[in-house]
């Protein structure tokens, strides 16, 4: 329990902390003003017995008695006020953290499950620390303070009526740790359940299409009602097994109780105890003092849940991030030269040193089967992950040595995949340049030869698209990227395939597109149906991780290798298609 509460005291920052430590202090004060109330009643009993009750000890027992109540409203105000403050700019705090490291993350740790896992972090988790996570701390500290005041009281009367309490604290704490020791085993089993539910509706809802397309509503949806059974499943599993324990606490807190009452009247007859005072109060202080402990127990479930959302939300941000020390500087020159690199995603090696140069102002063509590397090449030279071995330079300075921000201004991309954001089309383009005018952007999309289809949408420029730009069709969507790249107007353009997925009527609008977008640029481009593959100043064909041949586009051919042979055999080619006319 401890544990935990160290662990989200070091979690929180600075300002947090001492919100954190000042309602923990106004509870020590809270827990002192209910021992005062029965103080105060033992000090009327006292004097009553002694024969010595008058009007006196009844007003200065009322005032002690009124002003514990009215103090304990108004600390319970301030307490309950800098919880939340604590939990929710905790909460803030650490999403923006998130943020900012998932900026600096290298683009390999995006995938399907990391894209669950941050989704649930971003939300539930957060939604837990926020909320959950300090009240839960602060009720299960004060109870057990408010136990622990009434305890000393007890010693201070009685040491024997002391012990009975001390001895069910000890109970119970016996049983909350087993009963943490159980929640961490089977926590994680409920929190792999409960991401799992969202991996699954994020991956239902981003596929509908596919799904209603193949007629696959029956597997998709059985996939999502399996994880929504499971899930709850196991949480039910994780509530009738922690409920035993409840019971077990229950038996010690009322054994307890009834053994202080009847020990003390004991006691008092058997002349041990000689203030009937002591004896009354003891029996009200046994139903006062084990309700922190219920409190702290009734709450202390929900630690793991705590203890988990801490563990979770650090675990991204323990994800190593790049090395972004990088100056702010312009190249010169866009001459790339590739040294000796290879990388691997996890243990394979996908690029095997692999050396090329790019002049600036040329045009490269990497062609290669499926699965050769030359997405993840193109992706190393704009530092979407870093090289493990080698390295890449720009201008001839290494492009880790190049702040983020500034190497990204000389890339433009445009992937097979377009992504578009769910706002408007305007907005959408103007993302390749924060600062555009409306009239930019119009000659953008001029230039990438989406003006006419954009005018002809009822709200032009103005239209709204939905996410993920499902609204338009492929061709659309790729003419809408290259008008952002366009505008961007980054001297290195990377096309990525960026045809594979187009219609005929499509492909000759994108082919002009292109045109303008590549026009006195660096262009690297990974084999598609564009005819400029033979046209390129430079060609690269990458096999398994490694160049196999490289030159212009004749002598490929005379070489008689494997680009002569994926020429002339277009049929089999596998990976990349190229018009030769
Ligand atoms: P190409 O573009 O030539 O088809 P890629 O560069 O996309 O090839 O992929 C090369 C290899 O790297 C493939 O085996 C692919 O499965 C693997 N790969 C690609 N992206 C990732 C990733 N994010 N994580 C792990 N492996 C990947
Ligand atoms: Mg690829």
């Amino acid at each position: 329990m401890l544990r935990v509460f160290k662990k989200f005291i070091n979690f929180s920052s600075e300002k947090n902390k001492k919100y954190i430590f000042l309602s923990l202090l106004l509870g020590v004060f809270y827990a002192l003003c209910n021992v005062l109330r029965l103080f105060s009643i033992y000090l009327i009993l006292d004097s009553f017995f002694k024969g010595e009750l008058n009007q006196q000890v009844i007003l200065i027992a009322l005032l002690v008695m009124v002003g514990g109540l009215i103090s304990m409203i108004v600390l319970k105000y301030f307490m309950t006020l800098f919880q939340a403050i604590a939990g929710y700019t905790t909460g803030a705090n650490k999403r923006m953290e998130i943020a900012e490291h998932l900026r600096y993350m290298p683009m390999g740790y995006y995938n399907q499950n990391s894209l669950g896992y941050i989704t649930s972090v971003a939300t539930n988790t957060m939604e837990n620390l926020n909320d959950v996570a300090t009240r839960v701390i602060m009720m299960v500290m004060d109870g057990l303070l408010d136990t622990l005041l009434i305890m000393v009281m007890m010693f201070i009367f009685d040491y024997r009526m002391g012990l009975i309490v001390l001895g069910v604290v000890i109970c119970f704490l016996l049983v909350q740790m087993w009963h943490q020791a159980v929640g961490r085993k089977v926590a994680p089993i409920k929190d792999k359940a409960d991401e799992a539910l969202v991996e699954n509706v994020l991956e239902f809802s981003e596929g509908i299409a596919e799904v209603k397309n193949y007629n696959l509503v029956k597997q998709a949806s059985a996939k999502i009602y399996k994880s929504i059974q499971d899930a709850c499943d196991i949480n039910c599993r994780m509530e009738l097994r922690f409920s035993q324990f409840d019971v077990y606490e229950g038996i010690f807190m009322k054994a307890g109780t009834a053994a202080m009452s009847l020990i003390a009247v004991l006691l008092y007859l058997n002349g041990s105890i000689t203030n009937p005072a002591i004896v009354i109060v003891t029996i009200i202080a046994s139903f006062l003092v084990f309700e922190g402990l219920t409190r702290a127990g009734s709450f202390s479930s929900l630690i793991k849940n705590v203890e988990l959302a801490v563990d979770k939300a650090n675990k991204i941000l323990s994800e190593p991030v790049m090395n972004t020390s990088g100056e702010d500087y312009t190249p010169k020159t866009q001459d790339i030269e590739i040294k000796h690199v290879s990388f691997s995603y996890d243990k394979k090696e996908i690029i095997k040193d692999v050396s090329f140069k790019i002049k600036s102002k040329s045009k490269l063509a990497i062609v290669g089967p499926s699965g050769s590397g030359k997405t993840t090449m193109a992706k190393l030279i704009s530092r979407f992950f870093d090289v493990n071995e080698g390295e890449i330079t720009l201008d001839n300075k290494n492009i880790k040595d190049y702040s983020i921000d500034s190497l990204m201004r000389n890339f433009s991309f445009v992937f097979q995949n377009v992504y578009l954001f769910n706002d408007t089309i305007k907005n959408n383009v103007r993302f390749g340049k924060d600062d555009a005018s409306d009239e930019e952007i119009i000659q953008a999309c001029k230039k990438a030869k989406c003006h006419d289809f954009i005018m002809s949408l009822p709200e032009g420029y103005d239209t709204v698209i939905t996410e993920g730009g499902n609204s338009l069709s492929g061709g659309e969507k790729q003419r809408i990227s290259i008008a952002r790249a366009i505008l961007k107007d980054a001297p290195i353009i990377i096309l990525d395939e960026a045809t594979a997925n187009i219609d005929p009527e499509n492909e000759d609008l994108i082919i002009h597109a292109f045109d303008e977008l590549t026009k006195n640029k660096t262009l690297i481009m990974i084999a598609h149906r564009l005819k400029t593959v033979k046209d390129a100043d430079n060609i690269i064909v990458l096999d398994d991780g490694k160049i196999v041949e490289e030159g212009k586009h004749e002598e490929l051919l005379k070489n008689n290798g494997i680009y002569a042979k994926f020429i002339q055999d277009r049929k089999e080619a596998i990976g990349f298609k190229i018009e030769q006319n």
